[in-house]
């Protein structure tokens, strides 16, 4: 398993326009050492520089929204998807992940990637 096909578990969260809120409020977003290769790469790629957070604000954000999108890790994309990351401004996905289903991503996310 890849994390592209982890991934593609989790449903596509149409967010409010403009809203970066969780991005603003959850800090730097915990990732997997797989994630965080990937993001040092696309860094690299992209002539970005490696930045830390201040405060509560995850440091990938700007007022256009994250600078990093494309390899955001698995929390990013889990949050709003799944009844324990609702969003708390009332986004919803057209399919809410079950709890079983949530479980199960995780499951496989520490399985196939926490080690690597
Ligand atoms: S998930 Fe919710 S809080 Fe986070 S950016 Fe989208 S709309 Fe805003
Ligand atoms: S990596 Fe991107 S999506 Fe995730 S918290 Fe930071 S800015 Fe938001």
């Amino acid at each position: 398993m890849e994390l592209e096909d982890l991934y593609a578990l989790i449903p596509q969260l149409q967010c409010n326009p403009g809203c970066t809120r969780c991005c603003v409020e959850f800090g730097v977003p915990s990732m997997v050492p797989a994630e965080a290769e990937r993001l040092d790469r696309f860094l690299q790629m992209h002539g970005i520089e490696k930045r830390y957070a201040k405060g509560t604000t995850c440091p990938y954000v700007d007022e256009q929204g994250c600078i990093v999108y494309p390899v955001r890790p698995l929390i990013c994309r889990l949050y709003g998807n799944s009844p324990n990351y609702l969003c708390t401004v009332g986004a919803r996905p057209i399919y809410l992940l079950s709890e079983d289903e949530e479980a199960e991503i995780f499951h496989f996310y520490y399985t196939y990637f926490a080690a690597k």
